[in-house]
């Protein structure tokens, strides 16, 4: 059988997450018959950001860095539109692979579909509902022009379903459980405290700031920093903090109390996840983390993709609403389990099958 060439697209650092786990999968046991390309456009491009997940989590060297990150969202994205054709014309894939939602994924998607090349998106299916995110734009416009759309959950099957695309041709829904699972279940016994962390209390909450609906309106960013200082008066508040929000952070001079670390690597966060006591976060990846690791979730937001999270009892949707987040923190929390709702830890062996019997 001939290679199949898949040109992988990355760029922020849940991508590099995901990508960790397929990458290692196709290296380790697919090598004979599928050869993997990867292309980072260098959105997160930070060593914080972007190089320690290659490093601790030994993903290959990119094969090209688009060197992107820094732009506005439209000069970033057309750049990178540009960037990655030209690595297509160059090394011919016969499918591009994206992940999630970001600008990566949206600039992926479109030069697969201008150059006729075949697209598998994983995390297909996801939705907010909630237009005003670019993440939402992304990940629909992305599912529309996709040949196989690997979903993590039911409820994102079911989306697609509703929307119509089981009557679409040339492309095809496959549940395939969650790629975030399948990587807690084999990097979790790799995990370690961070160096960083200054006290040895154990009971704390971990949350992380970084979405653009809570950082790009002050009001939302500074409810939830306030509740957070609120929260650390009597708990430990840790929250390793993205460099994007930091820089709002300080150039709005907004008092912060609790504990800010730099942004960890994910062997570190792992640990941080499984010894904290509760998450708070705006984070789509986090939120189901905390499942895996069987902690309650308080969301920072109107919204979720994970609303089978909501369903189960484990996590609760507190918008930027400090009143709430303080109610909700006070209010004892006992995880429940739901069984597996993110797949049975093969996810990455599911996509790989597919792309072989589809090609
Ligand atoms: N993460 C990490 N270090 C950090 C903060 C987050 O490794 O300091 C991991 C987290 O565990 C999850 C992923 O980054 O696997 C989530 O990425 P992010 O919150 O940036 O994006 P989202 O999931 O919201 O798209």
């Amino acid at each position: 059988m001939s290679n199949i060439k898949i040109l992988t697209i990355i760029g922020a650092r849940p991508q590099i997450i995901k990508a960790a786990t397929l990458s290692k999968r196709i290296k380790n046991q697919y090598s004979s018959e599928v050869e993997e390309i990867l292309v980072h456009t260098g959105q997160h491009y930070d060593e914080k950001m972007s190089a320690v997940f290659f490093k601790d989590m030994d993903i290959p060297k990119p094969k090209y860095n688009l060197g992107l990150g820094g732009l506005s969202q439209s000069t970033m994205t057309g750049r990178m539109m540009e960037g990655l054709e030209n690595v297509c014309l160059k090394e011919r894939p016969d499918w591009i692979l994206v992940y999630g939602d970001t600008n990566s994924t949206l600039a992926g998607s479109l030069v697969a579909s201008k150059l006729q090349i075949k697209l598998a998106h994983v995390e297909a299916g996801l939705r907010s509902h909630n237009m005003n995110m670019p993440e939402e734009v992304n990940r629909i416009l992305t599912d529309r022009i996709s040949n196989l759309l690997f979903c993590p959950t039911t409820l994102a099957v079911e989306n697609l379903e509703t929307e119509g695309f089981n009557n679409f041709p040339n492309t095809k829904i496959k549940n395939v459980g969650d790629i975030m699972y399948e990587g807690v279940l084999h990097f979790s016994k790799q995990a370690r405290k961070p160096t960083e962390l200054n006290h040895t209390d154990l009971n704390y909450v971990l949350a992380t700031i970084h979405r653009a609906e809570t950082t790009n309106n002050i009001e939302n960013l500074k409810s939830v920093i306030e509740a957070l200082n609120t929260i650390n008066e009597t708990t430990n508040v840790i929250v390793p903090i993205h460099p994007k929000t930091l820089s709002i952070i300080k150039n709005n001079n907004i008092e912060v109390t609790f504990q800010m670390i730099n942004p960890v690597g994910y062997l570190e966060m792992l640990w941080l996840i499984n010894n904290c006591s509760l998450v708070i976060t705006d984070s789509g990846g986090l939120q189901k983390e905390a499942y895996f690791f069987e902690k309650c979730c308080l969301t920072t937001r109107t919204e979720t993709e994970w609303m089978e999270l909501v369903d189960s009892g484990n996590n609760v949707l507190v918008a930027y609403d400090v009143n709430k987040i303080l109610s909700e923190f006070k209010m004892p929390k006992k995880f429940k389990s739901s069984g597996k709702l993110y797949g049975d830890g093969s996810t990455s062996e599911l996509i790989i099958n597919a792309i072989i019997s589809t090609s």
